[in-house]
């Protein structure tokens, strides 16, 4: 399932969405300098990650869906493990979740959103490699 060629495997490992060996990010998306911040193309395929312009606004919707998926995530654990707990505290819980996960969904949202437009090409870097022969 988490195969290489598979666009789970971009989206999780944060690599380029067309080859799944060039990274996509210019850092750990728990840094701070380097969080969110996309690389210009593939090291390896050099597929250029900024399809066009103001490409990456779209993710902020993923990102709007993964975080609702969060909270509802902690609430039903809250549900099952402590059903005693008040508002108050599953309100912070589930703020201090956000805030915990933001970096991370930050990174998967927009890898999410360019496996949605590009495709896995298992030949591509075949290719490149017969072309600087
Ligand atoms: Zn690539």
């Amino acid at each position: 399932m988490l195969g290489k060629g598979t666009k789970l495997y971009s989206i999780l490992r944060l690599k380029c969405p067309r080859c799944h060996e060039g990274d996509f990010y210019k850092g750990s998306p728990f840094k701070f300098s380097t969080m969110g911040r996309v690389k210009e193309n593939c090291l390896e395929c050099n597929l250029k990650y900024n399809i066009e312009p103001s490409f990456f606004q779209g993710s902020y919707y993923v990102t709007y869906g993964l975080g609702v998926a969060l909270f509802i995530t902690v609430w039903v654990l809250q549900l099952i493990f402590f059903p005693n707990i008040g508002p108050g505290t599953l309100l912070i819980s589930i703020l201090v979740a956000l805030l915990v996960f933001s970096p991370i969904l930050y990174a998967l949202s927009k890898t999410i959103w360019i496996n949605v437009f590009v495709k896995y090409e298992a030949s591509i870097l075949k290719k490149k490699t017969s072309n600087e022969k």
